[in-house]
């Protein structure tokens, strides 16, 4: 079944569609990720590449390390997509970027080493200290 969903940054710049069906949702609680977005951790979502693609691609793309770039809206700063450099068959999207995020509900909680003391872990969901064991 294909699930078609839209998002994109909070003015409008950039947008995507993307088809949820199997998508795979994690918590981020690495430090990078508290960085980037200013927040506790981060949600992102995960499916082929080929369920994803731009409508309107954003203008901004900064990286971190030799592993991954992010790309962003550079009108308001929004942070939409990390492409990691061994990843390019995967699109992992903010998923607090799509219009309606309560489409996707969190499978694993990842690098809960950086994890804030006064956040419990998710009930049922699967924690991992680093990242995934794939
Ligand atoms: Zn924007
Ligand atoms: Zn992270």
């Amino acid at each position: 079944m294909r699930t078609i969903a839209t998002g994109g940054c909070r003015c409008g710049a950039a947008r995507y569609e993307i088809d949820l069906s199997g998508a795979h949702t994690l918590a981020c609680h690495c430090r990078d990720c508290q960085q980037h977005l200013g927040a506790p951790f981060s949600l992102f979502s995960v499916v082929p590449s080929r369920q994803f693609r731009w409508t309107k691609a954003p203008s901004g793309k900064a990286a971190f390390s030799d592993v991954a770039d992010r790309l962003f809206c550079e009108r308001c700063g929004t942070y939409l997509k990390w492409e990691g450099r061994n990843s390019e068959n995967e699109a992992e999207i903010n998923s607090m970027t799509l219009d309606n995020p309560a489409l996707v509900c969190v499978d694993e909680e990842i690098y809960t080493r950086s994890r804030l003391s006064w956040i419990k872990p998710l009930e049922g969901v699967p924690q991992y200290e680093a990242g995934r064991e794939t």
